[in-house]
């Protein structure tokens, strides 16, 4: 018997599709008669090789992917990325928009030079850029990095920044959330524990002109260069094929709801209605800026730390779970990311009405 699940807003790893899990259960032992698991099939297998093609056919579906880019799957995260941006690109300018932009600028400086063109900090990363708002970006820079949803602070972009010049996003936060055009990114990067599948699996969406030439540092190690995977369609080494698989399910599951566009609907109806919530009563107040506000993790505070540690105790015994704000900005968080199912949405909206 399955004990009951709970009201899972945890910001990472994070809530799965249980039609996901479910289907993942039922195969698990045999995968589709195959009379192995996942996890048991050589990478090298046809059978494998489908599930890997499967899933970047499913994530290019959603995001209409043109043909100038290529799906991939890389391992150690997206901060991993924060490393090989710079080692295969270059220089580039950065946003600043919290914690993971941060770590974005600190690993790119021990490659080269990486420019900050914009920074919250002063504000406590209340905000993301306003639209319209312009940068300054040196002429040596390559790119523009921007993190797009600011899993820590509860901030989101809710427009493309202002650039003509080639954007690279971590999109971890809110990768399969909403539609993007591809064709204004040389890369699209995202870990995909968090809005997407299971940890141990990041996502690229890459221009060919740079997963298939390699213009880097020379002293790049092989592993650490977009070609070395691409050209063996991200199985150069053994990839983590489980996480593969399951995000493949998911991706299947969202386009199973509709499109990216009604899913971005969809999340922006239900963060509304969790922000009302905040909004209506004077025991809580919201992190972000009303138009930086994310869709996926909202942030908000009660009037003391003693509050909310009552509210997260009687969260906790309700079958509430990662409702803790992270620890550089505290507080209260709730990540209510596509997995997130309403009744779990309508059972924190009466939480806060109660207690
Ligand atoms: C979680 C997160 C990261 C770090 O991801 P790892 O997979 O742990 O490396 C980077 N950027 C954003 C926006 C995140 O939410």
């Amino acid at each position: 018997m399955m004990s009951e699940r709970k009201h899972n807003f945890n910001a990472g790893p994070a809530a799965l599709p249980l039609p996901v899990l479910q289907q993942v259960q039922r195969h698990l032992v045999d995968h589709r008669g195959l009379g192995l698991s996942v996890m048991e099939m050589s990478h090298r297998s046809p059978e494998f090789g489908e599930i890997c093609d499967h899933a970047k056919r499913s994530i290019g579906a959603l995001y209409d992917l043109p043909d100038t880019h290529e799906v991939m799957f890389l391992q150690g995260g997206a901060s991993l990325q924060f490393a090989m941006v710079p080692l295969n690109m270059g220089t580039g300018a950065y946003i600043n928009t919290g914690t993971w932009s941060s770590k974005a600028i600190k690993e790119a400086r021990t490659i080269g030079e990486a420019h900050e063109a914009w920074t919250d900090k002063e504000n406590g990363f209340r905000a993301v850029p306003a639209a319209g708002q312009s940068f300054d970006v040196p002429k040596d820079a390559r790119y523009l990095h921007y993190t797009s949803n600011n899993t820590i602070y509860g901030t989101q972009w809710h427009h493309t920044p202002p650039t003509t010049g080639p954007l690279v996003c971590d999109m971890s936060s809110d990768f399969l959330s909403r539609p993007i055009d591809v064709s204004r990114y040389d890369l699209i990067y995202a870990g995909a524990q968090k809005n997407a599948g299971p940890s141990g699996v990041t996502v690229l969406l890459i221009r060919k002109t740079i997963s298939r030439a390699f213009e880097g540092d020379p002293k790049t190690p092989l592993i650490l260069r977009y070609p070395t995977q691409a050209e063996k369609g991200s199985l150069y080494n053994t990839p983590n094929s489980f996480g593969i698989y399951v995000l493949g399910l998911v991706a299947e599951w969202v386009r199973g709801q509709g499109s990216l566009a009604d899913m971005a609907e969809r999340n922006a109806a239900r963060a509304g209605r969790l922000y009302a919530a905040i909004d209506e009563d004077p025991r809580f107040s919201g992190h972000a800026e009303p138009s930086s506000r994310s869709h996926m993790n909202v942030t908000f505070r009660m009037e003391s730390p003693e509050a909310e540690a009552a509210f997260l105790e009687t969260a906790g015994a309700s079958g509430f779970i990662g409702l803790k704000g992270h620890r550089s900005v505290g507080g209260l968080r709730a990540s209510i990311y596509n997995a997130v199912p309403d009744a779990a949405l309508d059972a924190l909206i009466s939480l806060l009405r109660a207690s």
